[in-house]
């Protein structure tokens, strides 16, 4: 890239923990904003949502008509597009109901559901349109944010952590809980990239950084049994906040006798 790359954030359907994410870097912000031109981000300040960047950011998932047509816009301004966190990656918590009946849960909760102009799913970026790379997490650090910038501005693919959690856990000399205390912890399946922050704390991973590189989901599964969950248990370890990953989704249908939807 030459010059100061342009930089754009933009949301989609979600809780804005990732957009916080910028924000919470601190004096790196500082160095971020002497790197590249933020021309859109508006919880930040600077709102221009059509214009041509190097590099969008984009956080969330598709879950409205207005988002399906916006994605698309998007696509065509950027020269990179990089989803960052669960949402964006992994349909995120909202995508849950595409498992199920969707419809009869909006009228379960709302009282004039009329009103909602929604998708009957909630999809990953990268259904939608050509995806560049992703960032993975529930939310995303900063430390991966900045990594990524300054592997696109020298023009590289930024590295991504496929490794499981428990090879971190080993690393930092965690004591394991799902070995030591019999937790169903996903560290196993799950990717690196947080410093197995929860068995840090002596709590189970949750998988909120999604699948890791070549995940024996079954054989985890099996485990969770072992450990006495129920089976509707073990669907609810693999259908979290990460639940349209591939793995993770086809695990939990597997886990749930084969039958999806
Ligand atoms: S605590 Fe979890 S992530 Fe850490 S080694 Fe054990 S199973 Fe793996
Ligand atoms: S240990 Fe698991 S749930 Fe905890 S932050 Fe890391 S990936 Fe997320």
């Amino acid at each position: 890239m030459s010059g100061k790359p342009r930089v754009a954030v933009h949301k989609f359907s979600s809780c804005d923990g990732c957009q916080l994410a910028f924000l919470n870097l601190g004096p790196q912000l500082l160095e971020l904003g002497q790197l590249v031109e933020i021309v859109h981000f508006a919880e930040a300040g600077p709102v221009d949502p059509e214009a041509q960047v190097d590099i969008a950011f984009v956080e969330g998932s598709v879950t409205t008509p207005e988002d399906e047509e916006r994605i698309q816009r998007v696509r065509a301004r950027a020269r990179y597009l990089v989803t960052i966190g669960a949402c964006a990656t992994a349909g995120g918590v909202q995508a849950l109901r595409n498992a199920r009946d969707g419809a009869g849960w909006m009228s379960a909760v709302y009282a004039t559901p009329e009103y909602i102009d929604a998708l009957a799913t909630s999809t990953p970026i990268a259904r939608h349109v050509t995806v560049d790379f992703e960032l993975w997490g529930c939310p995303v650090n900063g430390k991966q944010v900045m990594a990524a910038v300054n592997a696109l501005m020298l023009g590289v693919t930024p590295r991504d952590d496929v490794d499981k959690v428990c090879m971190e856990c080993k690393r930092r000399q965690a004591v394991c809980v799902l070995v030591a205390h019999g937790t169903p912890c996903m560290g196993p399946v799950t990717r690196t990239g947080c410093g197995a922050l929860c068995p840090s704390f002596g709590r189970d991973c949750y998988a909120c950084y999604g699948p890791a590189e070549s995940p024996n989901t079954r054989s985890l599964g099996r485990r969770f049994e072992g450990l006495g969950l129920m089976p509707e248990a073990v669907v609810r370890r693999f259908r979290g906040i990460n639940n349209e990953a591939p793995a993770f989704r086809e695990a939990a249908v597997t886990a749930e006798g084969g039958q999806d939807g």
